[in-house]
């Protein structure tokens, strides 16, 4: 069985049609992620295989497939971020704190995934708490990128890119607060999906920062990433924040006609020397391609988006302040043994077991909360995110989406991040970042190469629950750049 070949479109037709076998396809998987486990230099996507279970819903797939029956994601295997919770199996956020912790209730879209059929076979390495652009915040070790394993995946989903890219699953769930869908995504050539916030449910889902946090999708094509995010969409009367609105099959509307489609290129990213020479190329490259195929492009202004990464980081880290504050030691996971008061309780708790990027997150976000820079900073940075919604308003009232590079530098190699120069790092997310801001939906796909075999991901955004037309645009681009 050539994994390398399969998407989940192509799986379900050999699969109803007898020509593979549901438990077969989970074990070549299993077998692939073992081998690959025993090399020094090995991906390392998984934290946990759940080799039993998976198992027992793959038998259990197989014997729903020999009675005719279908679903839209039937004996699929898929990874999930060690952020989702699943009832019965540790869940660790890649953090010593949940050491141990073991899921007391299913997370929404772990839970719609299973009754669409698919197998979950395991739990994905992350940056802690999904803090990081690499994931190497991790507690339990290093993930590489599968296009060259001296590489960073990108993050905080590395786990979840690198088990699509490196043929160790066929689609993976993600979480997305700044990018890290997306951005580990276009690190590793593959699709990845951040909803318009409120698309999918977040319960379940540890929150880092709750109104920019969404799940969302990471598969091999544009085809399958709109298969999978039909499944999780859609309302849960169990969350104030998900929105009553109808789900489309997008898989099933995908449509590859650009023309008189308006497409907004930001000028303001365009003009930016962050944009790496070989990223820009690719992207280049691609917006002639639409532009040929009858895409109207169109120049737009988003100009408060300069401030992205300051308010990013300002909203971010108050919330995470904020959500970290159930991790005490006391409820959850690690226990510190000794004697202490209260105090040093907490501070022996915390202190032994959250990474320095936590701990900076932490304190900048409790710092900006506290009276004296509340309004001055805070405050201030919801306002200019405000302006930068109206920025968007005001350009999708002239196009129906807007393309960028997804971030404008490739995978760093291993070990080369500066963990104290997070300004650097929030900056070259800003491209993502901005959209968890103002809310709107966002895509990556693989539009090619640097010169070091890197891949290059282009970002597609559309409308709030345009999902459909980020999907269409993200779609036409991937015919016409594999042609
Ligand atoms: N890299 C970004 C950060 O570290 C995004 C993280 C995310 O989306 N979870 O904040």
């Amino acid at each position: 069985m050539d994994l390398n070949k399969l998407t989940i479109k192509n799986t379900k037709e050999m699969l109803s049609k007898k020509e593979i076998d549901a438990v077969n396809l989970l074990e070549n998987y299993i077998d692939v992620i073992e081998e690959d486990d025993k090399r020094e230099d090995k991906v390392y996507s998984y934290i946990e295989l759940f080799k039993e279970d998976a198992l027992n819903q793959a038998k259990v797939a197989q014997e729903k497939i020999n009675k005719g029956d279908s679903l839209p994601l039937l004996g699929i295997p898929i990874s999930i971020k060690d952020n989702l919770n699943y009832k019965g199996h540790l869940m660790t956020a890649s953090s010593k704190m949940l050491d141990g912790y073991v899921a007391s209730y299913t997370a929404t879209v772990v839970e719609r995934l299973i009754n669409a059929g698919a197998v979950i076979i395991g739990r994905t390495n992350m940056d802690e708490y999904a803090m990081g652009g690499t994931t190497e915040t991790s507690r339990y070790g290093v993930t590489r990128n599968p296009h060259n394993r001296k590489h960073v995946p990108g993050g905080s989903s590395g786990g979840a890119a690198t088990s699509v890219a490196g043929n160790f699953a066929l689609g993976a769930l993600g979480s997305d607060t700044g990018g890290s869908i997306r951005q580990p995504a276009s690190f590793c050539g593959i699709v990845g999906v951040k909803p318009t916030y409120g698309r999918v449910p977040r319960l379940g889902c540890i929150a880092m920062a709750s109104s920019l946090d969404q799940v969302g999708p990471l598969a091999k094509d544009v085809y399958d990433a709109a298969l999978m995010t039909s499944v999780i969409a859609g309302f849960n009367k169990k969350e104030a924040t998900t929105i009553n609105v109808e789900v489309p099959k997008y898989h099933e509307n995908l449509n590859k006609n650009v023309k008189g489609i308006n497409i907004g290129l930001p000028k303001e990213y365009f003009e930016s020397d962050l944009i790496n020479k070989d990223v820009r190329n690719n992207v280049e490259r691609s917006i002639k391609l639409l532009e040929k195929n009858g895409a109207n492009i169109v120049e737009i202004s988003l100009p408060h988006c300069k401030y992205g990464s300051m308010v990013y980081s300002a909203v971010m880290s108050v919330e995470v302040a904020s959500n970290m504050g159930r991790f005490d030691g006391i409820r959850y996971g690690y226990h510190p043994k000794g004697t202490f008061n209260l105090e040093e309780y907490y501070n022996k708790a915390r202190g032994d077991s959250f990474e320095f990027e936590t701990q900076a997150r932490i304190l900048f976000g409790s710092l900006l909360a506290g009276s004296k820079y509340f309004e001055s900073h805070y405050e201030h940075a919801l306002k200019v995110r405000r302006l930068m919604q109206l920025d968007f308003e005001k350009a999708f009232e002239k196009v129906d989406a807007i393309i960028s590079p997804t971030t404008p530098v490739v995978a760093s190699l291993l070990g080369t991040r500066d963990q104290t120069d997070s300004e650097l790092s929030f900056l070259a997310d800003s491209y993502t970042s901005n959209i968890n801001l103002v809310g709107l939906p966002a895509i990556s796909v693989p539009c090619g190469f640097d010169s070091n075999n890197m891949p290059v991901g282009l970002q597609v955004v559309a409308k709030n629950f345009d999902e459909q037309m980020m999907f269409n645009v993200a779609y036409a681009h991937e015919l016409l750049f594999n042609e």
